[in-house]
């Protein structure tokens, strides 16, 4: 049987110019990012576009994230405002990315933002797919490497057990240091958040001195609101101070537990460190095959709004 783990690729400079030749093939690739790892294929290329959507078995509507070198390059095919420059300068690269309108010749796949009349651009930061972006001549449209409605990868091996060897090549950059997806902000109007993620609103809000609009739009401009997402495949039960029957606990904070069904995202409390745990947990407590997770309350703020808006969409399990 093939070793499904031979298509992890250490980051080497060797490797990451093997990646650009698979990508200028159009095929896909595996990155590492700062949030999540990716699934990345050539932007202009409709076909490699194509292929991110049938290995992911992702729905036609969820446009992609495209991932860009700099701001010059988003400059490129987008329309860019004075938000989206103040915002950029401050948090890019990182895990912010904006929906900006797109450019009328811009040469992004129509089948990346699916025919909408914007694009979300981000920067990302994480030195290796910087350096990839770098020695390409195209962006990235990049998803999270996962099955729809699956939990979100953080290592190579995460994305290798997914795919069982689907994807060629997968450039190992190690854990994510962020571990939970880029908040994504739309700037084609009033600046409004459509995804939390890994960088707090709260911290947006405070930096462009205005708060920021919710999105009650029931027009889905972003996956991260819809229906089963991000999901372990068994029952979650959030607010909980125990396990149920057969079933895991995921705790935060400094509290006493000592069961083996039990695993604290942050015995500290710290939300930066519950939000890099999160996914890697959800994936512990699937492959140890317990029958459902309760979680403690985990506090509704900063990386907390991120964590309990995952986990009110895979505790959408039937
Ligand atoms: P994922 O790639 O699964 O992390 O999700 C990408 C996120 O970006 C989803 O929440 C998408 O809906 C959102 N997104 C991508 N393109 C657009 C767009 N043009 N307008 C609004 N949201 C977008
Ligand atoms: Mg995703």
């Amino acid at each position: 049987m093939k070793n499904i783990y031979s298509n992890i690729y250490k980051a080497t400079n060797n490797n990451l110019n093997k990646a650009k030749i698979v990508i200028e093939k159009g095929d896909v690739v595996a990155v590492p990012t700062e949030t999540v790892y990716g699934l990345a294929a050539n932007a202009y290329n409709n076909k490699a576009v194509k292929k991110i959507f049938a290995l992911k078995k992702r729905p036609s509507h969820n446009p992609l994230i495209i991932h860009f070198k700099n701001i010059e390059q988003i400059k490129k095919e987008t329309i860019i405002n004075n938000n989206f420059l103040k915002l950029a300068k401050k948090f890019s690269p990182g895990p912010l990315t904006y929906v900006l309108k797109k450019k009328k010749n811009s040469k992004i796949s129509k089948f990346a933002n699916k025919g909408l009349s914007s694009i979300a651009v981000r920067i990302p930061n994480e030195k290796n797919i910087l350096k990839l972006l770098n020695i390409l001549k195209c962006p990235l449209a990049a998803p999270s490497a996962n099955k729809s409605k699956s939990l979100s990868p953080t290592t190579a091996k995460h994305v290798a057990d997914e795919f069982n060897g689907k994807v060629k090549m997968i450039i190992d950059g190690g854990a994510c240091t962020i571990g939970i997806e880029s908040t994504v902000i739309d700037l084609t109007a009033k600046p409004k958040i459509l995804r939390e993620g890994g960088l707090s609103s709260e911290i947006i809000e405070k930096f462009l001195k205005t708060k920021l609009s919710e999105n009650k739009n029931k027009v889905i401009k972003s996956p991260g609101q819809i229906g089963l997402h991000y999901s372990p495949g068994m029952p979650i039960y959030m607010n909980r101070n125990k396990a149920i029957k057969d079933g895991a606990l995921i705790a935060f904070a400094n509290r006493s537990y000592s069961n083996k069904n039990v695993f604290n995202l942050s015995t500290k409390g710290n939300l930066k460190e519950a939000a890099k745990n999160f996914f890697n947990t959800l994936r512990v407590i699937k492959n140890k095959k317990f029958k459902s997770i309760s979680v403690n309350k985990i506090p509704n703020k900063d990386l907390g709004k991120a964590i309990n808006e995952r986990l009110i969409r895979a505790a959408q399990y039937e």
